[in-house]
């Protein structure tokens, strides 16, 4: 089956650079089949709350151009856990230049997570749906064991969190934030079944989505057969999967849908009940 849905897509009103325009992802979605699709800019901290109106007055915008898409186009974020310390830090203005990225050295260890975000916040620009992005680890100690029960920590808070609705990029690993130290995710039998399986419990309680985002084919393919595999047993004990290109590009032209199809085909994933709003 072919890949209908799309659910991680940044567009220029994200704060890191993504550039996509709206005009082109609806072309590009008609024209590569994707019938069902939304737009999650960034949300990080308050910092980003004019992304995110920005990004909904052109969604406003781009559904009275196109009407015919109300009801599959979707206006959703990428909202990533942050520390209470930092989110503590920036709602008192104590930083000189603004920390997009929030403040990402110096907290506690392993610091409490939330969203720096409420009920309210998502009434006010009307978000349909959250991606949840675990993007760093919390100030934790940089040795493998160290860094893999840190993102367990956070995936399962993530999991669980009542905003969450699809759990994105499982194990994506950000190379820049520890200098020189790998990534522990890398070799994929490093997630150890207990982790696997309260993940797998956690987003089947909360009815999370499991992300199967791009990242993945940038790692090797030990990597792949395993993370694969895994998403494949997720998704026939009752886990829903979920399609995220996670494009910051200009278009969707470098989106292979049909191959990416293929691909998730062969490790049995079945690509027609993957989520969809
Ligand atoms: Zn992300
Ligand atoms: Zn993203």
């Amino acid at each position: 089956m072919a890949i209908r849905s799309e659910w991680h897509i940044h567009t220029h009103c994200s704060c890191d650079g993504a550039c996509m325009e709206f005009e082109t992802l609806i072309n590009d979605a008609k024209k590569y089949g994707v019938t069902d699709f939304g737009v999650t800019d960034h949300y990080h901290t308050r910092l980003q709350e004019a992304d995110i109106a920005a990004s909904r007055a052109e969604y406003d915008r781009a559904i009275e151009r196109h009407p015919e898409l109300k009801g599959h186009f979707h206006f959703g974020i990428e909202a990533t856990l942050m520390s209470q310390w930092e989110i503590d830090k920036i709602a008192r203005g104590e930083y000189t230049t603004p920390p997009i990225w929030g403040i990402r050295h110096g907290g506690p260890a392993n610091a409490p997570v939330a969203f720096d975000f409420d009920e309210e916040f998502l009434e006010k620009y009307k978000i349909d749906y959250v991606v949840t992005g675990m993007h760093w680890p919390m100030y934790c100690p940089t040795d493998e064991q160290s860094l893999l029960k840190e993102y367990h920590r956070q995936y399962m808070i993530a999991a669980a969190h009542p905003f969450t609705d699809i759990l994105a990029h499982y194990t994506w690993y950000d190379k820049n934030i520890y200098p020189g130290v790998e990534n522990p995710f890398l070799d994929f039998t490093k997630v150890s079944e207990t982790m696997r399986s309260e993940l797998k419990h956690c987003l089947i309680e909360n009815k999370v989505a499991f992300e199967l985002n791009a990242f993945l084919f940038f790692l090797p393919q030990t990597f792949i057969d395993e993370y694969l595999g895994f998403a494949a047993e997720l998704q026939r004990s009752g886990v829903i999967l979920s399609q995220g290109c996670d494009s910051h590009e200009r278009d969707l032209s470098s989106v292979h849908y049909d191959e990416i199809a293929k691909t998730y085909e062969h490790y049995g994933i079945k690509t027609e009940e993957f989520f969809c709003l």
